[in-house]
């Protein structure tokens, strides 16, 4: 393959953008597959000269450093699964409302030989909220939703059972109707699945009554879903299998559940640490200072297990206390986050006669 995109197109090195379109357009026309002696290499390597010279950075790059990005495929919106011989279109741009049919024509038109099948059931989305205490524990969610389900009477077939098949009217039995399309290139024959027959070809003399034919009904689903401990908000569990049944027993779409976790009154989460506040009275520090079992200062964790804490005589009361391995687990794998106690001391509202002659009596005591 020739590189030098400028002479594929037919145009001089500092051609203006709109004369590159329509040496672009001119081309593209002439040697379309689709057409009379068309020509399917030369039709892939104007449309990689284009790709490159339409577009301002990549035709910066393109004149420094020569032609570099050879053979990305299948970029966003791109064309997947047809990555033959570096051929990417991006058509992001769209620039050319037109062009974007011309090359689904022709790919519909390459594909042919392939026979569709049926289309595979749609995926699902749907949201579960749980609270903190679930998150950390993990929790088994029952989810229940309407869906299209499986035809029970004719087992998803779209027909009874014991019916015969008939030669399809409609493609007489190629399974495929050819149109014509208009396009700004001229008319291209486009290949489609016949709808009536879905590109088999043939038709059941009796369809099934209850799903009239598509194999599958409205249904409920429930399914029960395993949420592991640690699992953060907004994570998404994906269950295959369990969206919309195919058509007539095509595969069935995935569920996709966006998992919610409520934020929780007393503990903030911050990945995998918890963060919380305890408030303190100047008094009871005092008294834990003076003797810790006696006084101890404990703090309720998300597991809801009481623990004391161990504040040492140089922590600072203004930092926060860590608690290690008092936070979320991990997910999917082992160990914990830690526990981030922040402390606020809080001064007495009011002291009685009592309180602030023994108070006093400390003040002397402690000096
Ligand atoms: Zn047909
Ligand atoms: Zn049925």
């Amino acid at each position: 393959m020739s590189n030098d995109y400028y002479k594929i197109l037919g145009v001089e090195k500092n051609a203006s953008d709109d004369d590159i379109k329509k040496a672009y357009r001119k081309l593209a026309h002439q040697h379309h597959p689709d057409k009379k002696g068309g020509d399917e290499k030369k039709f892939k390597e104007i449309n990689e000269a284009y790709q490159t010279l339409s577009n301002k950075d990549k035709r910066a790059q393109y004149d420094r450093f020569g032609n570099t990005t050879h053979g990305g495929a299948g970029g966003p919106g791109g064309f997947g699964g047809f990555s033959q011989g570096g051929f990417g279109f991006d058509f992001q741009g769209g620039d050319f409302g037109d062009l974007g049919d011309i090359f689904e024509a022709f790919f519909e038109g390459m594909n042919g030989q392939k026979r569709r099948t049926y289309a595979h059931g749609s995926d699902m989305e749907m949201t579960q909220e749980i609270t903190l205490e679930e998150a950390y524990a993990g929790v088994e969610k029952t989810v229940s939703y309407k869906v299209n389900v499986r035809c029970a009477s004719c087992n998803g077939l779209g027909h009874d059972t014991k019916a015969t098949f008939l030669q399809c009217k409609k493609c007489d039995g190629r399974g495929e109707v050819r149109e014509t399309r208009s396009t700004f290139f001229g008319n291209f024959a486009q290949v489609k699945a016949c709808v009536e027959c879905h590109g088999v070809g043939q038709v059941p003399d009796k369809r099934c009554a209850t799903c009239s034919g598509s194999g599958v009904v409205r249904g409920d689903k429930k399914i029960a879903v395993k949420i592991l401990p640690g699992i953060a908000d907004g994570q998404i569990i994906k269950m295959v299998g369990a969206g919309e049944a195919g058509e007539r027993g095509a595969q069935e779409g995935d569920l996709f559940l966006h998992v919610r976790v409520r934020p929780h009154a007393t503990f903030a989460r911050q990945d995998d640490h918890l963060i919380v506040e305890r408030e303190i009275a100047l008094i009871d520090l005092l008294a834990y200072v003076a003797d810790r079992e006696a006084h101890p200062i404990a703090i309720t964790t998300i597991a809801g297990k009481k623990l004391s804490l161990d504040i040492s005589s140089d922590f600072a009361f203004n930092k926060p206390l860590k608690v290690p391995g008092e936070g979320m687990p991990h997910f999917n794998r082992t160990g914990k986050g830690d526990l981030f106690v922040h402390f606020k001391v809080v001064q007495p509202h009011k002291m009685n006669k009592d309180a602030k002659r023994l108070l006093e009596e400390l003040r002397k005591e402690m000096r």
